[in-house]
């Protein structure tokens, strides 16, 4: 099993968008894929087609050992399974301090559950809070999105920062997988001038697709799925689907090591 932190603590920056679509596209090519929304704003709980408000369990009571993962675990309708989040969320955030291992509730969370899936992902909140600690102390690496604008590269470092440390002190397997370009203009110079310097200074480490600005990635969610089941010829669509076969490839190269 392969669990990866999808995160950037910049808002809006297409880490759900990142999240459900490339969910959505590991269970379309057969992967048992396991989607955990870490954010109480519940975006990847809803842009799953499931009702926040309406949750009669959420990652809430799992953090804090109340409930076990097949309890709160949801089947969507989107082909992966869900573990809801929801306001209620924050308040782990608050409850969750005075715990023991407060960082590793998740990753303990999940230990039992290792054969269930081929792939977890998890949506952090854009905070780099408890939550997101939480998420990348469970997870193997981290996928980054960011959009290639001036300041994505300013916060990039804080970032970086933050999970060399973590790899230092709480998880050693954690590595960064990957920096995904998302909401990608070719016709800005500023877009083709930072997607440059990103390749220059990580290499390897950014991954060949690029997520193109496409309105129907933003019209999905309001009908409750994924863009690449909402409209799966759309261009949107076809960068994510493109970008789970980079990622299986990718996986499958480390395995054969
Ligand atoms: P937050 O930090 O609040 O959790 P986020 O990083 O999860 O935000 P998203 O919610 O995925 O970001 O995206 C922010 C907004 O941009 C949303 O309205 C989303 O629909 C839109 N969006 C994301 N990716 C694209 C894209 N490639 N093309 C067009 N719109 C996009
Ligand atoms: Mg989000």
């Amino acid at each position: 099993m392969h669990i990866f932190a999808i995160a950037n603590q910049k808002g809006g920056v297409g880490k759900t968008t990142t999240s459900v679509n490339l969910a959505a596209s590991l269970a379309l090519s057969g992967q048992r894929t396991l989607l955990i929304d870490l954010d109480p704003q519940g975006n990847a709980t809803m842009g799953s087609g499931v009702d926040k408000q309406r949750l009669s369990a959420s990652v809430y009571p799992l953090l804090l050992g109340e409930a076990s993962l097949s309890e709160v675990r949801s089947v969507t309708s989107c082909g992966y399974d869900l573990l809801p989040a929801n306001r209620d969320l924050a308040g782990a955030e608050v409850e969750m301090v005075s715990l023991d291992r407060r960082e590793k509730r998740l990753k303990e969370a999940l230990a039992s559950h290792l054969n269930d899936y081929d792939f977890v992902l998890i949506d952090c909140p854009p905070s780099l809070s408890l939550l997101t600690l939480n998420g990348l102390c469970a997870a193997h690496g981290v996928i980054i999105p960011m959009q290639c604008e001036y300041f994505a590269l300013e916060g990039l470092s804080d970032l970086v920062n933050t999970i060399k440390r973590v790899h230092a002190n709480l998880n050693r397997d954690l590595k960064i997988i990957g920096l995904l370009r998302v909401m990608f203009d070719p016709r800005s110079t500023l877009s083709t001038q930072v997607s440059a310097q990103l390749e220059q200074h990580f290499g390897d480490k950014v991954f060949k697709t690029l997520v193109p600005r496409n309105v129907r990635l933003a019209e999905a969610p309001s009908y409750g799925l994924p863009g690449v089941l909402f409209d799966k010829a759309s261009k949107g669509a076809q960068a994510y689907l493109a970008f789970a076969a980079e990622m299986i490839e990718r996986v499958k190269k480390w395995e054969a090591k």
